[in-house]
């Protein structure tokens, strides 16, 4: 498969290429050339195969050509060690809950799968040590830093913005040590973002060091993600909670708290392989660009705001660019297939509490958008599914206090918290930066 720059700009890539340089040289984002539909043989018996099994299917239909047959099988069924259940919350509401996974987020499956598929690709060649560049917010930082944790022949280095990442959060990529190493920056997510990109464009920093991305623009990290949707239907069609109409469409929606855009562009790309979903929501916080181009057709970036849900808080979402490129850069494809939503701190906070004591079901704020936006737009005949993206316990001191409840910290999560934090301080200045890696 060759993969184009939705920029237009930068010739054709392989999908090493794609996988290992992360952004075009025209600073588009890398989009595979052809996207294969699924058989309708295998929608029919989906709900007979496991997890692992679905995944390898949509596996081979986007990397199959590029990657031999056992070498994937290896890498999706160690990827998904851990399962993605889908959860009723209420009627016809489930959760789709991403975070069993080591950092207990949904990026834990992207972040996996491209760690090992990238050491597949170096293992062919040189030993040139390659390096991993990533910008975070909160939950990237931990899930790509614990994805590549002792992988040979990669070092990461991990953007954060100082003071807006929960301790929680900070000690899952601060305590690593080994080839990870955590950069606290002066500044917010998008001037680490800023800086990452910076650097893939700067000759002499490149020419000094292999660089690549493991931010959900890579492509190894977005697509992997679309697993888990076909695995979600796949259970719900398997408990008879779906219905389907005369042509085999069926009446389900899937929600999808957005920040980035990665998570929901997967599901994107799941639909256009053939995944009978009816339509999609994109649950935003208060950082409501892509709410506001549904509505306009204006996009409109804007600088990010801090809100209760941190992974969301991204003023300039970079899938934007792949949802414009799948649907002709139609605002009628967009607004046919997707609805947005848009909540504040407030809202978030009146949902967690709402949910639980209704529901007994403990949200946390990322996934309290995605689960609002059903309650308020489902219709009566279609089912809901959100993605709960982070356990709560990773926000721990905020869903307390919302909640004025303890919520329990799984074991896996509480062993971070024990280690010691290990970072270096630099400013939001591009220069500080390279001058950083090239003494590395
Ligand atoms: C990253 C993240 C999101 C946003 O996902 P995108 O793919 O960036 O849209 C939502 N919730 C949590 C907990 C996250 O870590």
């Amino acid at each position: 498969m060759q993969y184009y720059s939705t920029n237009q700009q930068a010739p054709m890539a392989t999908l090493k290429k794609a996988v290992v340089k992360g952004l075009a040289e025209d600073r588009g984002l890398y989009m595979p050339e052809q996207i294969n539909t699924m058989e309708p043989s295998f929608f029919e018996r989906i709900d007979t195969l496991t997890f692992q099994e679905i995944a390898y299917e949509v596996a081979k239909a986007f990397f199959g050509g590029d990657v031999d047959d056992d070498a994937l099988r290896n890498i999706v069924y160690d990827t998904l060690a851990f399962d993605c259940p889908v959860v009723a919350v209420e009627k016809n509401i489930h959760s789709l809950e991403l975070f069993h996974g080591p950092t207990l987020a949904f990026k834990d499956v992207g972040a996996r799968f491209m760690a090992r598929l990238l050491q597949y690709f170096i293992r062919q060649e040189s030993q040139e040590r390659v390096n991993v560049l990533v910008a975070t917010s909160g939950d990237t930082g931990s899930a790509v830093a614990n994805g590549f944790l002792g992988v040979d022949g990669i070092h990461v280095y991990v953007l954060y913005p100082k003071g807006k990442v929960s301790r929680i959060q900070e000690s899952q990529f601060t305590t690593l040590g080994r080839n990870i190493t955590a950069i606290e920056v002066d500044g917010v997510f998008d001037d680490c973002q800023a800086l990452v990109k910076n650097a893939f464009m700067d000759e002499q920093l490149n020419r000094h060091m292999r660089l690549t991305s493991a931010n959900s623009i890579n492509v190894a990290r977005f697509l992997p993600q679309a697993f888990y949707y076909f695995n979600a239907y796949a259970r719900m069609k398997e408990q008879g909670m779906l219905t389907f109409d005369k042509e085999g469409k069926s009446n389900l929606v899937i929600c999808v708290p957005s920040g980035n855009f990665g998570n929901i562009t997967a599901g994107l790309f799941g639909h256009r392989m053939g995944l009978p979903v009816k339509r999609f929501i994109a649950a935003n916080n208060a950082n409501d660009i892509f709410y506001q181009y549904l509505q306009t057709g204006v996009y409109t970036p804007q600088p990010s705001k801090q809100t209760l849900a941190n992974a969301m808080d991204v003023g300039d979402p970079s899938n934007f660019a792949r949802i414009l490129d799948l649907y002709g850069h139609s605002h009628e494809r967009i607004t046919a297939l997707i609805c947005g939503a848009t909540y504040s701190d407030e809202q978030i906070k009146e949902t967690m509490r709402d949910c639980l004591n209704r529901t007994d079901y403990q949200l946390d704020p990322h996934g309290a958008c995605g689960y609002r936006a059903l309650q308020e737009q489902l219709a009566d005949d279609e089912v809901g599914v959100f993605c709960e993206t982070a356990h709560p316990a990773k926000f721990k001191e905020k869903v307390d206090e919302i909640t004025g409840g303890d919520v329990a910290i799984p074991e896996r999560l509480a062993a971070f918290m024990r280690g010691t934090k290990q970072s270096v301080p630099l400013s939001k200045e591009f220069c500080d930066f390279k001058a950083f890696l090239m003494e590395e």
